[in-house]
C-alpha cells in the first residue's frame, strides 16, 4: 500500500431505508428479483460515494450486497438445507436457528464475483472483499452430513479458495475472512482453524486478512463482554500462531475494548487492520480519541503496517453516525500521519 496508515472499514454499513429494514442486523430485503439486483447495486454506489468523501483509502461495499455475512454465502452453497433448521448455541453465547448440512457441500456458482466486478468498476481506489472464515461457517450450521466440525471446515476452505481466486482475478485488492469464532474456540483455532484458512488463502497473490473481533453491539455480545473481565486477553490464545500463518494482515478490535494493546506483540512483522472506531456506540470518536488509540499502537506496530479500521461492520448504526465515524477515523489518521512525517 503506497499510502501510510490507509484507512477501511471492518465490515458491514448501514442499509439505505429502500433497501432494507435500517438500524437492523440481517434485516430481510425490501426488494426483490431485478429491483433487488438494482437496489444493492444502487447501495453499493452510495455508500462507495460516502468512502471516498469521508477520505477512505481502501473501500468495500459496505456488505450492500449481502443479507447476513455467513449465511448468504451459505445460501449459494449445494448440501445445505435451509428448510430443515435446527437450534445451535452460536459461538457459545446465543441461540440461533440454523440451516443443516444435509450432503457434500460444494459451490455450484461464484456469490460474489459479479459484485465485486461491480466495485472494481467504479473505482481506482485498493477494494477490500469480506468472506466468512471456514470455523465461523462451521459454526453456524449444523451438521448432519459430516459430523465433525474440522472435516466440514476443511471443505468449506476449498470452497472458499474457489471464490477467493475468482475475486483475485475481478481485481480485488484484499480479501478478508471473517473469524469471530477464533475468540471463543481457541483449542480448535490452534488444532485445525488457522489450518483450515491457510487453505482457503492457499495460491492468492493478493493481500488476505483475518478480521477476529468481539462481535457487533447486539445484546448478546454486550452480555458476554461483561463476563471478560477487566482485561480480554482471547487473542492472546490464536495470536502466536497467527504470527507463523500466511495471512497478511490481521483486523482486531481496539477501541474502547479491553484488549491490552502490548498484545499486538505477539504478531509483531503482520500488517495491523486496528479497530480504532467503536461500534457499538452511537457516540462519534472525535479525531484525537482515533489518533490517541493509532498511537498507543504504533508502540507496538510498524507505522508501515498500520491499517486502521473499524472495531467491526456498522450495519446497525444510522447512517449520520456511521458516517460520522468514517470521518473520525480519516481526520485521526490524518493527524498521526503528520506526526510521523514531522
Ligand atoms: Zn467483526
Amino acid at each position: 500500500m503506497s499510502i501510510l496508515l490507509p484507512t477501511s472499514t471492518a465490515g458491514s454499513l448501514p442499509k439505505p431505508s429502500w433497501l432494507a429494514e435500517p438500524e437492523t442486523i440481517w434485516s430481510a430485503w425490501r426488494l426483490e428479483g431485478d429491483a433487488l439486483i438494482e437496489g444493492k447495486q444502487d447501495a453499493l454506489r452510495v455508500w462507495l460515494q460516502e468512502q471516498q468523501q469521508a477520505g477512505i483509502d481502501i473501500v468495500s461495499d459496505g456488505e450492500q450486497t449481502r443479507q447476513h455475512f455467513v449465511t448468504t454465502f451459505i445460501e449459494h452453497l449445494d448440501g445445505v438445507d435451509f428448510t430443515k433448521r435446527e437450534t445451535v448455541k452460536i459461538r457459545d453465547r446465543y441461540d440461533a436457528s440454523v440451516p443443516t448440512v444435509v450432503g457434500a457441500v460444494s459451490r455450484k456458482n461464484s456469490v460474489f464475483v459479479e459484485d465485486a466486478k461491480f466495485l472494481r468498476q467504479h473505482t481506482q481506489q485498493p477494494i477490500k472483499w469480506a468472506l466468512p472464515g471456514p470455523m465461523t461457517m462451521v459454526d453456524t450450521l449444523y451438521d448432519a452430513h459430516y459430523k465433525s466440525r474440522e472435516q466440514l471446515a476443511w471443505e468449506f476452505a476449498v470452497i472458499l479458495n474457489q471464490e477467493a481466486r475468482e475475486l483475485e482475478a475481478a481485481g480485488v485488492d484484499i480479501i478478508q475472512f471473517d473469524e469471530p469464532s477464533f475468540n471463543v474456540f481457541f483449542d480448535e483455532v490452534n488444532d485445525w482453524g488457522i489450518a483450515a484458512l491457510e487453505r482457503a488463502v492457499e495460491g492468492l497473490k493478493c493481500e488476505t486478512a483475518v478480521h477476529i473481533c468481539y462481535g457487533y453491539g447486539i445484546k448478546a455480545n454486550t452480555d458476554w463482554k461483561k463476563t471478560l473481565g477487566s482485561e480480554w486477553r482471547q487473542y492472546e490464545e490464536v495470536f502466536p500462531k497467527l504470527q507463523k500463518s500466511n495471512l497478511d494482515i490481521i483486523s482486531l478490535e481496539c477501541q474502547n475494548s479491553h484488549v491490552p494493546i502490548d498484545l499486538l506483540e505477539l504478531i509483531r512483522g503482520k500488517k495491523i487492520m486496528l479497530g480504532a472506531i467503536d461500534v457499538a456506540t452511537n457516540t462519534i470518536e472525535t479525531p484525537e480519541e482515533v489518533a490517541d488509540t493509532l498511537r498507543k499502537a504504533l508502540q507496538f506496530v510498524d507505522a508501515d503496517k498500520l491499517y486502521p479500521s473499524t472495531n467491526c461492520g456498522m450495519a446497525p448504526l444510522s447512517r449520520a453516525v456511521a458516517r460520522g465515524k468514517l470521518n473520525a477515523l480519516s481526520a485521526g489518521a490524518e493527524i498521526i500521519r503528520r506526526e510521523l512525517k514531522a
